[in-house]
């Protein structure tokens, strides 16, 4: 019982483990895609626009102005 228990704890340890870095991971990807708000007008960005470009710093419609230009 008690040798079956140590590796189920340790098992689910690990699969805490790999689970705790995703998310650290997940977290970190989004802290760091791009800007918050948009260095033209300051509006907020959008987060799923952050996340499908994650170098955008700029919003929407000050983008393509700015690829107008
Ligand atoms: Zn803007």
């Amino acid at each position: 019982m008690q040798g079956n228990n140590r590796t189920l704890e340790a098992s689910e340890l690990f699969e805490e483990e790999q689970r705790d870095r995703r998310i650290a991971m997940v977290r970190a990807s989004l802290s760091g895609r791009g800007e918050e708000h948009c260095c033209d007008c300051g509006d907020p960005i959008d987060v799923a626009r952050r996340m499908a470009m994650p170098n955008a710093r700029r919003c929407f419609d000050c983008q393509e102005d700015h690829e107008r230009r």
